[in-house]
């Protein structure tokens, strides 16, 4: 147990890997709009310089959001892997 939770955070370097790991957990891997509740892999991405850094855009009711609205992740700078580690 102790020990498959160090090879994941071994496995969680990034922003990027948490973010992703994150959206597998809560979403398994399709996005839910907190918005409205839409379910769908046809989300817009959007992307920031060309980056596509976990924003996305609804395909029903065009509200943006990530995978870390509404949960304690918003608007902190907290990095994921401390949470995981909590
Ligand atoms: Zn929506």
């Amino acid at each position: 147990m102790i020990r498959s939770l160090i090879d994941l955070l071994r496995n969680l370097q990034s922003e990027e890997d948490c973010r992703l790991f994150l959206e597998n957990i809560r979403w398994h891997g399709v996005p839910v709009c907190p918005h409205c509740g839409s379910k769908s892999e046809e989300h817009y991405k959007l992307t920031n310089g060309g980056i596509f850094r976990g924003l996305y855009k609804c395909k029903d009711c065009r509200e943006r959001f990530t995978v870390t609205v509404g949960t304690m992740f918003e608007g902190s700078h907290i990095p994921l892997q401390k949470w995981f580690i909590a």
